[in-house]
């Protein structure tokens, strides 16, 4: 594991763990390159992107229901690191998202790494599992090439991109409605600017990226919650039920 990664682990209190350390990682290590932490062919990462408001959170709770998914979502995990007490990247957290920033990269895997441990070495249905496998919508995340890359890497590659798209108007009515009641700091015009600029520019590549490699799901999410859980419910059975092996449109 590289030392950075180690290093910001002992500075966030998080476990350290080396690769293939438990089940259900990946197969036996190869002499050559270093696998990922856990094996896509027992724990299955899809990613979920769109921009702020595009609807990520809302729909991932309803997944959750249909298909015994274990919720990851990003930001949730900086904002509880940034509230931890002792946490010495409180600050630099904040103040990233504040910007709309992406938070250096090192910090969000190892968050993510270490909240998917804890919920596999639990192995309870219903809870991240089904048919024997771990199951995990990673919410917001990777929001930019470097993430995408380390993560598929070192973690676990990903099996599919859900990608919810609407209109920059539409993201905006839906964050400001959502700032009377969130108490979310970026939730002012000024930081919602800065964060279509930043998915624009950073994170688009990322869905090119994965466009690529036939990994996603395009899923228009201008209509109502129920809607649009539909089209993304159908995606998601097409995947358990067989393979998607190509991008596809919903
Ligand atoms: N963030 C980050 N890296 C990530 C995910 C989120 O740095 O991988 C930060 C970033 O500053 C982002 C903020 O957390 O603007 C809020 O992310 P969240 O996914 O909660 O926002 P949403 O898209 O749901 O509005
Ligand atoms: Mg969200």
């Amino acid at each position: 594991m590289p030392a950075i990664i180690d290093k910001i682990a002992d500075a966030l209190h998080l476990t350290k763990h080396s690769h293939n350390d438990s089940a259900p990682d990946a197969e036996s290590p190869s002499t050559s390159a270093p696998q990922p932490a856990f094996d896509h062919n027992k724990v299955t990462v899809l990613f979920v992107l769109g921009g702020p408001g595009a609807g990520k959170g809302t729909q991932c709770a309803n997944l959750v229901k249909d298909f015994d998914f274990c919720h990851l979502s990003a930001g949730d995990l900086l904002r509880a690191e940034q509230n931890r007490e002792g946490s010495e990247y409180g600050e630099m957290i904040r103040r990233y998202i504040r910007e709309g920033q992406i938070v250096p990269m090192e910090v969000t895997v190892k968050l993510l790494e270490n909240a998917m441990r804890a919920a596999l070495s639990e192995n309870r249905p219903g809870e991240g599992w089904a048919a024997g496998k771990g199951r995990f919508l990673v919410d917001g995340f990777p929001r930019k090439m470097d993430q995408a890359l380390k993560f598929d890497e070192d973690v676990c590659k990903s099996s599919l991109v859900l990608f919810f798209t609407t209109t920059e108007e539409e993201m905006l009515k839906r964050l400001l409605e959502r700032a009377k009641t969130s108490g979310r700091e970026d939730d002012n015009e000024e930081s919602i600017r800065k964060r279509f600029r930043v998915y624009k520019e950073q994170t688009m590549p990322v869905i090119e990226h994965y466009s690529k490699q036939g990994k996603v799901a395009t899923i228009d999410a201008t209509a109502s919650i129920e809607e649009v859980h539909e089209k993304a419910k159908a995606v998601v059975a097409q995947l358990f039920s067989g393979d998607v092996s190509r991008n596809v449109t919903a």
